[in-house]
């Protein structure tokens, strides 16, 4: 076994370690490769008590004094990229440049927050009578509780810490049990800015124990959560018993549409780029490809070829997909393409585990394209959350317009067309909180990141993303 660093949890600005411990596993290997802090309620307690002791002069420094500690935390995550993503590849297997892409990712968004606190605008409002003066001020939240799934695991911790401290919120992180050495390795990087103690906490360990801790505890004013949608909504359910706030970034059936005056060579490349990345474990990854009948089969041929080329392996070798997370997921994605092939779906690359001496014990599975897919397939109703391109064929917008609509999720939509009027027709109707058109890339810091319907509440990202963070405070003044 692989003992790499020395894993701890952080609260109040130290290290906190626990007698029992949870494994580490490498998905591209099945091996544990490592052991972390098992925490539960004494811990995330102890988290919550530092975390509320260091609210309010956290909340009195000027934004840009706050600014300055997420400067320093981007700047040393930048400086020691290399080793975080390589810590974030062997825990969670992706390819080592998306791992560095990431990381680099997360700099950029912190850094991004950290000037973005310092535009915190109120607003002054006309008194109903003469002498009433109206103004509404913006203050932060409190103590906020941060759960983080493990697909995005260094971008999932940034896009939620460095919001929360630019507001002014301090914060207790509980990362995904599958990748939380990615967590506690950025949490050192932070702690070495010289951050006020307790401001931010990180607990990892048993997740029901440490969300009800966190849940039962008044101090906590706001729950924010990525991850599946079953476990959004029994979150949803505890936040009512005390009205916390909460935001929740959840799962997604994203489709993307390709019209036939699309250019279909950019389109198809991007569909590939969009499906495999991360071996397709994205929440607003596309899950289903609605192909015009006039180019379904170019488009077909076209994303095949391009399939058909993507290596598969271990994330440290020069490879463009690495395993997926762990067996329950193979499963799931097997299942789903059994009951297509039983519907009459046909394979046309890929379509099975992949099991050699190369590959050890993996979770690998082919990169695989599904031809005459139909709407009653699991395929098109469930997210995949892995390698599989599933194409469907359609002949009026209307069709995939009803999709958007019926699906409970309504995370992000794609298209491909160069009519302006289409454009503007189908972003307005299409049922999604994000719609991206002639390109799949949408995650960008200024920008707002979120679904609708089943697929959450809130949003990360740009000036949106801060007021997640905020409180409305409305002032009224009467002179005498
Ligand atoms: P995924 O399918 O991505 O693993 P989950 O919703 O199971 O999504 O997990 C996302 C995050 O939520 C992880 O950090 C996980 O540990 C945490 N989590 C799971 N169950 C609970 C719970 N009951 N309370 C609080 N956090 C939870």
């Amino acid at each position: 076994m692989q003992q790499t660093t020395m894993n701890y949890l952080w609260i109040n600005g130290e290290k906190f370690d626990v007698p029992e411990t949870i494994d580490v596993i490498n998905p591209a290997t099945g091996q544990v490769i490592d052991q972390v802090p098992n925490g539960g309620e004494k811990e995330t307690k102890l988290a919550i008590d530092a975390a509320y002791r260091a609210f309010k002069p956290w909340a009195k420094l000027s934004p840009n004094r706050r600014a300055s500690y997420l400067l320093a935390w981007a700047d040393n995550l930048l400086e020691n990229r290399e080793k975080l993503a390589r810590l974030l590849t062997e825990e969670q297997g992706k390819p080592l440049t998306e791992s560095l892409d990431e990381i680099e990712g997360s700099a950029q968004f912190i850094k991004w927050y950290a000037e973005e606190g310092k535009r915190v605008y109120g607003d002054v409002i006309a008194g109903a009578s003469e002498n009433q003066r109206i103004s509404v001020i913006k203050q932060p939240v409190g103590v906020c509780g941060l759960i983080t799934p493990w697909n995005f695991p260094g971008a999932m911790v940034a896009r939620k810490v460095a919001p929360a401290l630019a507001a002014g919120c301090t914060v207790i992180l509980k990362p995904a049990a599958e990748t939380p050495r990615t967590a506690i390795a950025m949490f050192e990087q932070l702690m070495k800015t010289g951050l006020p103690d307790g401001a931010a906490n990180l607990v990892t360990g048993r997740a029901s124990v440490i969300g009800d801790t966190m849940f039962r505890d008044q101090r906590v004013r706001k729950i924010s959560f990525k991850g599946s949608t079953q476990v959004g909504k029994q979150l949803m359910k505890r936040a009512a018993d005390q009205v916390k706030r909460i935001s929740l970034e959840l799962g997604g059936n994203a489709p993307v549409i390709v019209f036939p005056d699309a250019n279909i060579d950019l389109a198809a490349e991007a569909i590939v780029g969009n499906k495999f990345e991360n071996c397709g474990q994205m929440c607003n990854g596309i899950n289903i490809i609605f192909a015009h009948e006039e180019i379904r089969e170019v488009l077909t041929e076209k994303i095949a070829a391009l399939v058909n080329r993507l290596k598969v392996g271990i994330g440290t070798d020069n490879v463009q997909l690495g395993p997926l997370i762990n067996e329950s997921s193979l499963n799931n994605v097997e299942r789903l393409l059994r009951d297509a092939k039983e519907k009459g779906a046909r394979v046309l690359t890929g379509g099975k585990r992949i099991k050699s001496a190369a590959h050890m014990n993996g979770y690998f599975f082919a990169p695989t394209v599904v031809s005459d897919v139909t709407l009653d397939m699991k395929l098109t109703q469930e997210e995949i959350f892995g390698p599989v391109a599933p194409i469907l064929s359609f002949r009026e917008e209307q069709e995939v317009l009803e999709f958007t609509e019926n699906s409970p999720y309504g995370l992000a939509a794609y298209f491909f067309t160069r009519d302006v009027n289409r454009v503007y027709r189908m972003a307005e109707q299409l049922d999604a909180g994000m719609i991206g058109i002639n390109s799949t890339q949408l995650s960008v810091p200024q920008a707002p990141f979120g679904g609708i319907k089943e697929s959450g509440m809130g949003r990360e990202g740009g000036h949106y993303g801060l007021e997640e963070f905020l409180e409305l405070k409305y002032i009224s003044l009467t002179l005498e």
